[in-house]
């Protein structure tokens, strides 16, 4: 399976794309979205249920499954004590069955991104593909308080869930939720909703 990246944050966010075919992804027979939602274990149920809030305000959702897993211990990276995003998204994919995917975790997450090995991130996903992980670890470090940091969450929600349809990095708009924000976690409250490009490669899933 081949894979590449494309950057939203330099140091945070980041979508696998697959060579697997989007349309399939994009029109899924079902339109109505079977979802799991995986706790690794180290969330509050407050944040699991905002998860849940999020997804279904915007997202056509037929049925939301929970679970707790620990994390794999192969995605653990000694070196900078944290775990790689990449097995955690394979482990996800193995796992579980339902048409979408969405792991939550508070430790730090990392990919490999041009010349770096190990590069820490706010999310993952494949693009397009089933599963997606979002890690609350930096987001959590860098808001001044649970306001900013649950907004700033809820976006990275969506915007990795919007990946797992084969939405890529936009440039159509400023305040677009699939925009490569870069450098610092507080591009991300220039975001504020799917633009109408993206917006319209998804509407079948959407509720507005
Ligand atoms: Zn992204
Ligand atoms: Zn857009």
């Amino acid at each position: 399976m081949k894979y590449t990246f494309l950057f939203l944050l330099i140091s945070c966010l980041i979508y696998f794309s697959c060579d697997k075919k989007e349309e399939y992804y994009l029109q899924p027979i079902n339109n109505k979205i079977v979802l799991t939602i995986v706790n690794f274990n180290d969330v509050d149920k407050e944040q699991i249920s905002l998860v849940k809030t999020i997804l279904e305000e915007r997202f056509i959702i037929d049925t939301i499954l929970f679970t707790e897993r620990k994390l794999p211990k192969n995605s653990f990276y000694s070196p900078k004590n944290r775990y790689r995003a990449d097995s955690i998204l394979y482990f996800l994919d193995k796992e579980f069955h339902t048409q979408k995917t969405i792991a939550v975790t508070a430790k730090d997450i990392s990919t490999s991104l041009g010349k770096n090995h190990d590069w820490g991130i706010l999310g993952l996903a494949f693009s397009p593909g089933k599963s997606a992980i979002v890690s609350n670890y930096r987001i959590k470090n860098k808001s001044e308080n649970s306001i900013l940091e649950k907004e700033r969450f809820s976006k990275v929600v969506l915007h990795e869930f919007g990946h797992t349809f084969g939405l890529k990095h936009c440039k159509n708009s400023e305040t677009c939720l699939m925009r490569a924000a870069e450098e610092s976690v507080n591009n991300i409250d220039q975001l504020k909703d799917f633009c109408d490009v993206c917006r319209s490669k998804i509407k079948k899933h959407l509720k507005y």
